[in-house]
Protein backbone atom coordinates (compact mmCIF):
# COMPACT_ATOMS: atom_id res chain seq x y z
CA UNK A 1 0.00 0.00 0.00
CA UNK A 2 1.27 3.19 -0.69
CA UNK A 3 2.37 5.77 2.08
CA UNK A 4 0.87 8.78 0.40
CA UNK A 5 -2.09 10.95 1.98
CA UNK A 6 -1.91 10.00 5.59
CA UNK A 7 -4.57 11.90 8.23
CA UNK A 8 -2.83 14.79 8.43
CA UNK A 9 -5.79 17.16 7.37
CA UNK A 10 -3.59 19.08 4.99
CA UNK A 11 -5.48 18.95 1.71
CA UNK A 12 -8.42 20.62 3.05
CA UNK A 13 -9.13 24.02 0.98
CA UNK A 14 -8.29 24.55 -2.60
CA UNK A 15 -9.41 21.70 -4.89
CA UNK A 16 -6.67 21.85 -7.48
CA UNK A 17 -8.50 18.67 -9.61
CA UNK A 18 -5.24 16.63 -8.63
CA UNK A 19 -5.45 12.75 -8.01
CA UNK A 20 -6.91 11.64 -4.89
CA UNK A 21 -5.52 8.75 -2.91
CA UNK A 22 -8.19 5.81 -2.91
CA UNK A 23 -7.15 3.96 0.47
CA UNK A 24 -6.37 6.61 2.73
CA UNK A 25 -9.86 8.15 2.16
CA UNK A 26 -11.50 4.11 1.81
CA UNK A 27 -10.29 4.09 5.83
CA UNK A 28 -11.23 6.99 6.57
CA UNK A 29 -15.06 6.73 5.10
CA UNK A 30 -15.24 2.97 6.65
CA UNK A 31 -14.67 4.81 10.17
CA UNK A 32 -17.76 7.21 9.01
CA UNK A 33 -15.08 10.02 8.61
CA UNK A 34 -15.07 12.52 6.14
CA UNK A 35 -12.54 11.18 3.23
CA UNK A 36 -10.72 14.38 2.98
CA UNK A 37 -9.59 15.63 6.46
CA UNK A 38 -10.47 11.85 8.50
CA UNK A 39 -11.92 14.04 11.48
CA UNK A 40 -15.69 15.23 10.95
CA UNK A 41 -17.99 12.90 10.91
CA UNK A 42 -20.40 12.48 7.57
CA UNK A 43 -23.05 11.22 9.33
CA UNK A 44 -25.76 13.18 11.24
CA UNK A 45 -27.85 10.65 12.93
CA UNK A 46 -27.30 7.26 11.71
CA UNK A 47 -27.07 6.93 7.67
CA UNK A 48 -27.60 10.68 6.82
CA UNK A 49 -24.81 12.49 5.46
CA UNK A 50 -24.21 15.86 6.38
CA UNK A 51 -24.03 18.61 3.03
CA UNK A 52 -20.93 19.63 4.34
CA UNK A 53 -17.30 18.17 6.37
CA UNK A 54 -18.08 19.97 9.95
CA UNK A 55 -14.06 20.05 9.88
CA UNK A 56 -12.68 21.19 6.61
CA UNK A 57 -16.19 22.06 4.92
CA UNK A 58 -15.46 19.34 2.43
CA UNK A 59 -18.95 18.73 0.06
CA UNK A 60 -20.15 15.44 0.85
CA UNK A 61 -23.81 16.31 -0.86
CA UNK A 62 -22.42 14.71 -3.98
CA UNK A 63 -22.66 11.30 -2.95
CA UNK A 64 -24.74 8.59 -4.51
CA UNK A 65 -24.81 5.79 -2.46
CA UNK A 66 -28.09 5.08 -3.45
CA UNK A 67 -28.92 1.60 -2.59
CA UNK A 68 -25.15 0.42 -2.99
CA UNK A 69 -24.65 0.02 0.90
CA UNK A 70 -27.47 -1.99 1.56
CA UNK A 71 -26.62 -3.86 -1.89
CA UNK A 72 -23.30 -4.73 0.11
CA UNK A 73 -24.53 -5.34 3.78
CA UNK A 74 -26.89 -7.96 2.58
CA UNK A 75 -24.04 -9.83 0.26
CA UNK A 76 -21.72 -9.77 3.19
CA UNK A 77 -23.80 -11.14 5.87
CA UNK A 78 -25.08 -13.24 3.63
CA UNK A 79 -21.71 -14.93 2.76
CA UNK A 80 -21.16 -14.79 6.52
CA UNK A 81 -24.02 -15.92 8.49
CA UNK A 82 -25.04 -18.56 5.90
CA UNK A 83 -22.11 -20.83 6.40
CA UNK A 84 -22.08 -20.08 10.31
CA UNK A 85 -25.42 -21.50 10.20
CA UNK A 86 -24.89 -24.64 8.25
CA UNK A 87 -22.27 -25.22 10.68
CA UNK A 88 -23.68 -24.50 14.28
CA UNK A 89 -26.47 -26.93 13.17
CA UNK A 90 -24.29 -29.74 12.28
CA UNK A 91 -22.13 -29.22 15.04
CA UNK A 92 -24.30 -28.47 17.82
CA UNK A 93 -27.65 -29.46 16.45
CA UNK A 94 -29.03 -26.48 18.49
CA UNK A 95 -32.76 -26.17 19.64
CA UNK A 96 -34.13 -24.51 17.12
CA UNK A 97 -36.32 -21.75 18.50
CA UNK A 98 -32.46 -20.61 19.93
CA UNK A 99 -31.29 -21.60 17.11
CA UNK A 100 -33.62 -19.07 15.22
CA UNK A 101 -33.31 -16.53 18.15
CA UNK A 102 -29.37 -15.97 18.06
CA UNK A 103 -29.23 -16.03 14.24
CA UNK A 104 -31.99 -13.27 14.03
CA UNK A 105 -30.10 -11.06 16.63
CA UNK A 106 -26.52 -11.68 15.74
CA UNK A 107 -28.09 -11.12 11.66
CA UNK A 108 -29.40 -7.65 12.51
CA UNK A 109 -27.08 -6.04 14.16
CA UNK A 110 -24.21 -7.05 11.65
CA UNK A 111 -25.89 -5.51 8.99
CA UNK A 112 -26.69 -2.40 11.31
CA UNK A 113 -23.05 -2.64 12.18
CA UNK A 114 -21.48 -2.68 8.52
CA UNK A 115 -24.58 -0.74 6.55
CA UNK A 116 -23.05 3.02 7.87
CA UNK A 117 -19.52 2.00 7.24
CA UNK A 118 -19.90 0.46 4.01
CA UNK A 119 -21.93 3.45 3.65
CA UNK A 120 -19.14 6.13 4.53
CA UNK A 121 -16.57 4.26 2.44
CA UNK A 122 -18.53 4.27 -0.50
CA UNK A 123 -18.85 8.08 -0.40
CA UNK A 124 -15.26 7.92 0.20
CA UNK A 125 -14.69 5.74 -3.04
CA UNK A 126 -17.30 8.31 -5.05
CA UNK A 127 -14.77 10.81 -3.40
CA UNK A 128 -11.90 9.91 -4.48
CA UNK A 129 -12.55 9.14 -7.51
CA UNK A 130 -14.40 12.11 -8.30
CA UNK A 131 -17.71 10.52 -9.36
CA UNK A 132 -20.30 12.75 -9.81
CA UNK A 133 -20.08 15.96 -8.60
CA UNK A 134 -16.72 15.03 -6.36
CA UNK A 135 -14.40 16.75 -9.52
CA UNK A 136 -12.86 19.99 -9.26
CA UNK A 137 -14.49 23.07 -8.28
CA UNK A 138 -17.65 23.42 -10.59
CA UNK A 139 -19.02 26.49 -9.76
CA UNK A 140 -16.14 28.96 -10.99
CA UNK A 141 -16.60 26.94 -14.48
CA UNK A 142 -20.38 28.19 -14.19
CA UNK A 143 -19.48 31.86 -13.21
CA UNK A 144 -17.31 31.81 -16.50
CA UNK A 145 -19.87 30.68 -18.60
CA UNK A 146 -20.86 32.08 -22.06
CA UNK A 147 -23.36 34.75 -22.38
CA UNK A 148 -26.42 32.93 -23.77
CA UNK A 149 -27.31 35.72 -25.98
CA UNK A 150 -30.46 37.58 -23.99
CA UNK A 151 -29.54 40.41 -24.29
CA UNK A 152 -29.03 40.95 -27.93
CA UNK A 153 -32.35 39.77 -28.37
CA UNK A 154 -33.96 41.96 -26.46
CA UNK A 155 -32.86 44.90 -28.04
ZN1 LIG B 1 -13.37 16.86 6.47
Amino acid sequence: MADTGKDTGKDAGVDTGEERALWPALKRGLRRRCPNCGTGGIFRGYLKVRDHCPVCEEALYHQRADDGPAYLTILIVGHVMAPLILGVYTALRPDPLIMASVFSVGTAALSLYLLPRLKGGMIAFQWAKRMHGFGPDPVEAELEMPDTGDEAAAE
